[in-house]
């Protein structure tokens, strides 16, 4: 198999079958991001896709999904991903549905009426790793869109029904935006069909531009009762009906159940256990991840 990277892939996509369309990322410039840095963004070769297709028919198991490699292989044509498609059903018969990540960009190259097709060709359950819905925070971190794009493109996603899912990433604004930045990203999945809304963490890792912008002074972290705090006010102006999944390492206070129906019961939680930890026990809580 060919594999510029290691595996990268949401946790509950582990029982997926992995193939590699796209190499690292095509933007590769959010100020916080660690990964794909080993691999340049490219494109992989059609002979290389069926060598990696023959190889996984080889192994005699009938993967019902494929999970797409790098950071956005969405961001391909519509004739691209047609034909990666095509070349899925042709060598493995059984894989019924295709994943992958994408980036709110991945979608100015097709209309709904092409993701449409793609959806009948078996795409579904594709992460975009929106973040934020704040101007001033996805232009600071470089994430390449604004936040007046998120809703006409993803939105094309919902004409065209094909099933879709939005990363949250708490804290990115840094500390004092908190409550801006989660009521401008809510105000924005307010308007989407998600089927999950993912919550990560930000974690500043050093050799990163956002740890030089740390040290400089240009960046100050938010506190871990700051962050739990823009939980409980995203969860609070969430309105849609949605899975929330805040399950990964990098959130210290885990979540996970559907709004609205258990959205009181999260946000209780969250505000339990900022009265009871305050801010030096969540301090511990984090350092005692760190240590792990
Ligand atoms: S789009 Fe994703 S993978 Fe690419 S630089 Fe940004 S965070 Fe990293």
């Amino acid at each position: 198999m060919h594999f510029a990277s290691s595996i990268v892939r949401p946790p509950y996509e582990g029982g997926s079958a992995y193939l590699q369309i796209t190499s690292g990322c095509s933007h590769n410039a959010c100020k916080f991001c660690t990964y794909y840095k080993d691999a340049p963004f490219s494109v992989s070769p059609e002979s290389e896709i069926i060598e990696d297709l023959k190889e996984m028919r080889s192994y005699g198991i009938p993967f019902p999904r494929i999970w797409l490699q790098g950071a956005d292989p969405f961001i391909l044509s519509f004739q691209k991903l047609y034909r990666v498609a095509e070349l899925i059903h042709t060598y493995l018969p059984f894989v019924k549905t295709i994943g992958g990540y994408g980036r709110v960009d991945s979608l100015r190259n097709k209309t709904a009426d092409q993701l449409k097709i793609l959806k009948d060709m078996g795409y579904s359950g594709i992460v975009f790793g929106v973040e934020s819905g704040d101007d001033r925070i996805l232009s600071y971190q470089h994430k390449g869109y604004s936040a007046d794009e998120i809703v006409p493109q993803l939105s094309k996603m919902d004409e065209a029904g094909m099933r879709y899912e939005v990363i949250f990433l708490s804290g990115l604004g840094g500390k004092g935006y908190g409550p801006d930045h989660a009521r401008k990203t809510a105000e924005i999945f307010n308007q989407l069909h998600p089927d999950r809304v993912m919550i990560s963490g930000l974690t500043i890792f050093p050799d990163t531009p956002l740890m030089q912008d740390v040290k400089r002074g240009k960046f100050q972290e938010a506190t871990e009762g700051e962050r739990i705090l823009e939980l409980k006010e995203f969860l609070q102006d969430l309105k849609i009906d949605t899975l929330i999944d805040a399950t990964n390492a990098s959130i210290i206070t885990s979540i996970y159940g559907r709004i609205p129906e258990r959205k009181q019961d999260m946000i209780d939680r969250l505000q339990r256990i900022y009265d009871v930890y305050g801010e030096k026990g969540l301090r511990r809580m984090r350092e005692s991840l760190q240590a792990i």
